[in-house]
């Protein structure tokens, strides 16, 4: 039977994370708990330490950016130990868009130190920046020193292919496949598509959504792109399989 895959959820933010990562394990979800900022990477990398489904990810997110610039040499520090990395990204949405200059320095640091230890894997948030987005890391990060999956990806069609071209991977959500983009998703590659909540960020029905949710996005998804629910739950389990595997 294949795995459900949750590849972008703040596992963190939620009331009791111990129970949610246990509940992970025991409907065996295989769940990237993405985080905000540097400073959360111990208390996670404990909560995960026994998951058998659970993976920290060590983040900076793009919208603490600007408040949190100093916590670099701690982001520095934990790198070493963390495979997976996020939630990172760029933020030009009208509410961030001030702090660009500051999130670039940020963004551009991360990818800088992620091409000077290999093998990361990056959840990379990219709200109104895709271009901007793929042009650091087309400058600092080449492809066999990382491997980037794009976070709700919104950008163009033409900024998709770019993705696919640096080797990007593409996170999807049920706002993104019920949303009016949703042809954009039909375009990507099956060999490069994952699963991902972006809870409690997301809601479903009154509350928020959690990884056991993700059989809502898988029957969304495989209805949009015209293929059985096994069949795209299996190309995702294969496509992490690839994803994860060591380089
Ligand atoms: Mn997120």
């Amino acid at each position: 039977m294949n795995a459900l895959v949750d590849f972008h959820c703040h596992i963190d933010l939620y009331p009791d994370p111990p129970s949610l990562i246990a509940e992970c394990d025991r409907l065996g979800i295989r769940t990237l708990a993405v985080t905000t900022t540097p400073k959360a990477w111990p208390q996670n990398k404990k909560w995960t330490e026994f998951s058998t489904h659970v993976r920290p990810a060590l983040g900076f997110h793009p919208q603490v950016a600007a408040e949190r610039e100093h916590e670099l040499p701690l982001f520095e520090e934990y790198l070493p130990e963390a495979r997976y990395i996020g939630e990172v990204g760029l933020d030009a949405g009208p509410r961030h868009y001030q702090s660009l200059d500051s999130q670039l320095r940020v963004f551009r640091r991360v990818l800088e130190l992620c091409a000077l230890h290999p093998g990361r894997i990056i959840s990379v948030h990219s709200v109104r920046s895709a271009s901007r987005v793929l042009d650091a890391l087309k400058e600092l990060l080449p492809t066999e020193r990382g491997t980037v999956v794009l976070h709700w990806f919104s950008g163009s069609k033409s900024e998709a292919s770019r993705a696919v071209d640096l080797g990007c991977y593409f996170s999807i959500n049920r706002a993104m496949v019920e949303g009016k983009r949703c042809d954009l998703i039909k375009t990507l590659p099956r060999d490069r598509l994952l699963t991902e909540t972006d809870g409690p960020f997301t809601n479903l029905g009154a509350r928020p959504a959690k990884p056991a949710d993700i059989p809502v996005t898988l029957i969304g998804l495989a209805s949009l792109m015209g293929i059985g629910i096994d069949e795209l739950s299996h190309q995702v389990n294969l496509n992490l399989q690839a994803l994860v595997i060591e380089r």
